[in-house]
């Protein structure tokens, strides 16, 4: 039995000594609630500064929050580490069966440290950690495998989650993704990587604990009134039908969807690859992350015959979202669903982030048009847009890295066009790979001065797409927008729901299903809360060298006509500006 109320404990694993213990942090938790904001706190005390992010110092923190397994979405487990692909702040959000797997544990975070000297999993079953020899599983080609033998390995009732990396983690490529139950995933910022650089395989977390609720009565009026609105929501009835792949068609109408490496903001194939497409002909199932009455994750059915036996298929169940298609299908100018699909499915088998792969992919597409490489650098592929079979073995090699340009790839646009040339077309900001919203200059706001430097820290494209044809807003209100969205982002991170619940968790209705779990924080002390854990944030980006001054801002947003007009450079350096004062100077 967990007492919700004194949730608390922290679980740290020694990887270097085989070690674990178990610490009470009731005053991390009271001050920071759970999710990002005690993990950023952990961060600060696990990670000495200027730690090497693939060294056995970087640690990996998950965290949950009083939220999980209590409410309905609050299904995000929060990672946090320093990232080998920024090089800052690394912080990754994962549903699936993860969070209510470690509260069951009776668990409000998890800290792993140092690194094995041999490849191993982990096996966390309530107060037990076991170290388990992953010999066998080192080097296999497909994550989907690792998982299916984990599963088979650890008979154990209660419940469990398994998260493991790939060969992209064991091989260190920087933006290398931990994969959960299959089709949900740490995807950004290279937590695959540090993964690997401990030798860590894969971790199973299994619990079998209740949670003891104090003022029931309170709760399920409250848990009413939540999940009432969830399946009352269009919004989120729209998650479902379609998922966020129904986004595609709208997106290109507004000539928002970034395509060809963004030398086009529509796609000419944009309907072949769309939401209502891929439901009509692919759409095999829907599943659910764990306490979540949506389930939004869509599964495509990609049957391939085989080779010498035409009446015998290959059935593969391949994931996919907006920001998938996006990045494996317009940014690449795939426009064959059965190829895109293809080129997700081995993506997801090596377990690399999609959105970065899918612009490293149309970076060395285009500079492979400019002759900025050439086969010598390519082990003889001829990179072209659209061309599956290339961007096939091109992925093959990031992860297997042959020679010094995969290096490079492997490491991120930012890194490669720092080495080859190109940084005018390298869309990455703050080092991190774009998504797929050419919607106008508050995106693009949004992405440089982000903690995570993701649409989903501040989610600038919406701002774009409601405020800046009418409203017209000056840099700086765009910029107070973004952090004050940012602030509130940090709330519901804390209490580690999904973002696409994010319109049914008001600020009022936290605070008072919080009330029911005898947390007592009125809506502005959670405004404050939000905003102080933003700062921490950034004390720790800045203490670990970032700097706005030091990014490259790729010209190619300049060039491109958004779905709010041309963006004007002046605009968008004042915005920059006024959010160093806002978010470093300050710090
Ligand atoms: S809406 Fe989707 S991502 Fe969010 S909790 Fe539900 S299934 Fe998971």
């Amino acid at each position: 039995m967990i007492n919700n109320e004194n949730f608390s404990e922290v679980l740290y694993i020694d990887l270097t000594h085989k070690k674990f213990w178990i610490k009470n942090r009731p005053e991390l938790f009271s001050k920071y609630i759970g999710g990002t904001g005690v993990a950023t706190q952990l961060l600060f005390e696990e990670c000495p500064e200027h730690t090497e992010p693939l060294s056995p110092e970087n640690p990996i923190i998950f965290a949950v929050s009083p939220f999980t397994g209590v409410y309905p979405f609050a299904s995000k487990t929060i990672a946090m580490f320093k990232s080998p692909h920024t090089g800052d702040l690394g912080e990754s959000h994962a549903g699936g069966r993860s969070a209510v797997a470690i509260k069951m544990a009776g668990y409000g975070a998890i800290v792993i440290k140092g690194k094995c000297d041999m490849p191993i999993y982990l096996v966390i079953k309530d107060r037990k950690v076991e170290f388990r020899n992953a010999n066998t599983l080192w080097g296999m080609k497909s994550s989907f495998t690792v998982g299916d033998v984990i599963r088979a390995n650890e008979k154990d009732p209660g419940m469990r989650s398994i998260m493991r990396i790939g060969q992209a983690g064991e091989n260190l490529v920087s933006y290398a993704a931990v994969v959960t139950e299959t089709y949900r995933h740490f995807g950004r910022m290279g937590l695959g990587a540090v993964f690997g650089s401990k030798m860590l395989k894969g971790l199973m977390i299994s619990g079998k604990k209740i949670i003891d609720l104090t003022h029931k009565k309170n709760y399920i009026t409250t848990y009413k009134e939540i999940y009432d609105k969830a399946v009352d929501s269009p919004v989120m009835k729209k998650y479902h039908d379609l998922g966020t792949a129904g986004n595609i068609k709208s997106l290109n109408l507004m000539g928002a969807l970034p395509t060809r490496n963004l030398k086009a903001a529509s796609f000419e194939g944009a309907d072949k690859i769309s939401g209502e497409h891929i439901a009509e002909n692919f759409l095999g199932r829907r599943v659910a992350c764990s306490h979540c009455p949506t389930g939004c994750i869509h599964l495509a059915v990609l049957r391939e015959p085989y080779e010498d036996e035409p009446y015998f298929y290959k059935t593969t169940m391949v994931g996919y979202d907006y920001e998938l298609v996006y990045a494996l299908g317009s940014m690449v100018g795939i426009s064959n669903p059965e190829d895109m699909l293809k080129l997700i499915d081995i993506v997801e088998k090596y377990c690399l982030d999609s959105m970065t792969t899918g612009v490293v992919l149309s970076w060395a597409t285009e500079a492979m048009e400019k002759k900025l490489i050439t086969i010598a650098d390519t082990d003889g592929i001829t990179l072209g847009w659209g061309n599956l079979n290339a961007y096939m073995a091109v992925v093959d090699r990031i992860v297997s890295q042959p020679n010094d340009f995969y290096k490079a790839l492997a490491k991120g646009v930012d890194f490669a066009s720092k080495k080859y040339g190109g940084k005018d077309f390298a869309l990455a900001f703050g080092k991190n790979e774009m998504a797929g919203y050419h919607t106008g200059v508050a995106a693009y706001i949004g992405f440089t001065i982000g903690a995570r430097h993701s649409h989903l820290d501040n989610a600038g494209y919406s701002i774009d797409q409601n405020e800046m044809i009418n409203e017209k807003p000056s840099p700086e209100e765009v910029v107070d927008k973004l952090i004050k969205e940012e602030s509130l982002r940090q709330i519901l991170s804390s209490i580690a729901i999904c973002f696409f619940a994010r319109g049914i968790y008001s600020v009022e209705l936290v605070s008072k299903a919080m009330a029911t779990m005898g947390i007592d924080k009125s809506p502005d002390e959670l405004m404050k809360c939000g905003r102080e854990i933003l700062k921490e944030k950034y004390r720790f980006k800045v203490r670990e060298g970032f700097a706005f001054e030091k990014l490259n801002i790729p010209k190619r947003i300049f060039e491109l006509r958004a779905a709010a007009g041309m963006i004007d450079e002046a605009f968008f350096n004042q915005a920059i500006k006024y959010a160093k004062k806002q978010l470093i100077d300050t710090v």
